[in-house]
């Protein structure tokens, strides 16, 4: 499938658009989910503009992952007594919606009753407050 630059999180990327950002290395940017499944609902993005996984080049998937365990670690640190989801969607068949690549990174305590999407927008405090959490963990993490 084809990348389109327009996409909302190639839009954060170039800064044209805001959000709460826990972490930006060379290669990724790591931002709460405006609509969180969960407190803490985190999502980590290439800057590479690839839409799936499918797309994206090996050493772009390998950095890419390599941020994913990261801040999958920073999520148990920052909320503990949880387990941490790491879902990935390919295609609208699949229920993605934004087609940038993106790896979601959930603090769950739900058992496998896990729904996705559907859930209301969190308020900015909220928000902050949680990317916040990550970003103290995430400084604790080698
Ligand atoms: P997916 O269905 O896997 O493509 O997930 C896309 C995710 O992006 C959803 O969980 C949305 O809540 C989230 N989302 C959409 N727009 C934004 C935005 N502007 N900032 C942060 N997250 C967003």
């Amino acid at each position: 499938m084809s990348y389109d630059p327009a996409n909302i999180f190639a839009r954060i990327l170039r800064g044209e658009l805001p959000a709460h950002v826990v972490e930006e290395t060379e290669d990724t940017l790591t931002f709460m989910d405006i609509m969180p499944k969960a407190n803490g609902h985190a999502l980590v993005i290439p800057k590479e503009g690839a839409p799936n996984i499918f797309e994206i080049s090996d050493d772009g998937l390998h950095k890419l992952i390599t941020q994913v365990k990261r801040v999958a670690k920073a999520s148990q640190r920052a909320y503990p007594g949880n387990g941490v989801r790491v879902i990935q969607l390919n295609g609208s068949e699949a229920g993605q919606s934004v087609f940038h690549l993106h790896f979601h990174i959930i603090p769950s305590a739900d058992g496998m009753n896990f729904g996705f999407h559907g859930g209301a927008a969190a308020d900015e405090a909220s928000l902050s407050e949680h990317a916040q959490r990550l970003k103290q963990a995430l400084a604790t993490i080698d």
